[in-house]
């Protein structure tokens, strides 16, 4: 399928003031879009410029939510290039996000070509400065306009892109951590693993009773027996205790993260034993009493990792260290894969894409 790329009337001014960009607020001048008909496949693959859609107020997605979408960031190399992170990793996950959710898969070289090639188009929006990153948000939508409940026969997949501030400004900053005993974001046999607007639809209402008392995030535990950890709102988890990195298993609730991996592979050649298994909340509150557990971190995409710095559940709080320090091998973590990314350290991992 050839991709058109139609003409900008007029651009948008360029990012003026880097410091100040929110995440999510801006897009560039251009998207990518193409079309699916049962029967017809995917088709009208095109650039064009950034505009709204027009949709059936009886579109499928508005009323049951069949979507998915994936996120990853073009970095302003120190040389001055723009690389993508293991551009082809998200691209495979859209496709079994789309699977799971009864949607068309797309073709993962063409996607990832037609990716490739918004961002080329938009080099100019990847801002320069230290942390900042063009953020890529690919989406898929059913569009036909039916009410029956059933998988569309018509859908929208899309790419748009929004350059990002640093997310850190004041160097790596612990958060506070909110563990629920109550609500659950995924099951077995659900979507957990799913990258789908529902399973964030389904979370902002513990997310904001953990916001109004004052927690940054809400760490999910398991829903059968609420004792093991799951992941924290757009991130895994990982624990280092004593010289072992623990992280929850791969075992359908949660998102198998691309930064998750990553870590897992530079934190073993940090020389630390990776297990992959099911971690007690009694885990986590008796390895800080008894000083075994030093570090937690969250891992994603938007931060890269975020440390942890108390958790609290049932009215307990535990902190690591004094709460507002960040240890050692999360900032060496953040250090080497940040440093991949912006062209500081070697990719011996064919990890870098370049455009
Ligand atoms: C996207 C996402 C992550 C992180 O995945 P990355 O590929 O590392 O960005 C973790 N948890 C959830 C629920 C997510 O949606």
């Amino acid at each position: 399928m050839l991709i058109d790329i139609l003409p900008l009337k007029k651009t948008k001014p360029p990012i003026e003031d880097e410091s100040n960009l929110v995440f999510g607020k801006r897009f560039t001048d251009r998207m990518f879009v193409m079309e699916y008909d049962s029967g017809r496949g995917w088709h009208t693959a095109r650039i064009q410029p950034y505009a709204p859609f027009s949709m059936d107020p009886a579109a499928m997605v508005l009323h049951y939510a069949q979507e998915i979408f994936e996120g990853l960031k073009a970095f302003r190399r120190d040389d001055g290039s723009v690389a993508l992170f293991r551009p082809a990793d998200n691209v495979a996950r859209f496709n079994r996000s789309a699977r799971r959710m009864c949607m068309p898969e797309v073709d993962e070289g063409f996607f990832l070509d037609a990716l490739k090639q918004l961002v080329q188009l938009e080099a100019a929006w990847v801002p320069r400065s230290e942390g900042t990153s063009l953020y890529i948000r690919p989406t898929m939508i059913a569009n036909e306009p039916m009410l029956g409940v059933r998988p569309a026969d018509q859908y929208l997949c899309y790419i748009i892109l929004s350059p990002v501030g640093a997310y850190y400004r004041g160097g790596l900053a612990p958060v506070k951590i909110w563990i629920s005993d109550h609500y659950v974001r995924a099951a077995h046999g659900g979507t957990g693993e799913v990258k789908t607007g529902g399973n964030y639809a389904a979370s902002l209402f513990a997310a904001r009773e953990a916001a109004a008392q004052g927690f940054d995030q809400v760490l999910w535990l398991d829903a059968k027996d609420k004792r093991y950890v799951e992941e924290v709102g757009s991130m895994n988890m990982c624990f280092v205790f004593d010289g072992k990195l623990v992280t929850s298993p791969l075992s359908g609730t949660i998102l198998d993260g691309i930064t998750r991996r990553s870590i897992l592979t530079l934190a073993e050649e940090m020389g630390l034993k990776i297990e992959q298994r099911a971690l007690s909340v009694d885990e986590i509150f008796d390895g800080i009493d008894s000083g075994k557990l030093q570090e937690a971190f969250g891992t994603g995409t938007a931060v890269v990792v975020s440390p942890v710095g108390q958790f609290t559940y049932q009215g307990r709080t535990a902190k690591l260290g004094d709460g507002k320090t960040t240890g050692e091998v999360t900032r060496k973590l953040y250090d080497t894969l940040t440093g991949m990314q912006y062209g500081r350290l070697s990719d011996r991992h064919g990890w870098i894409v370049p455009l």
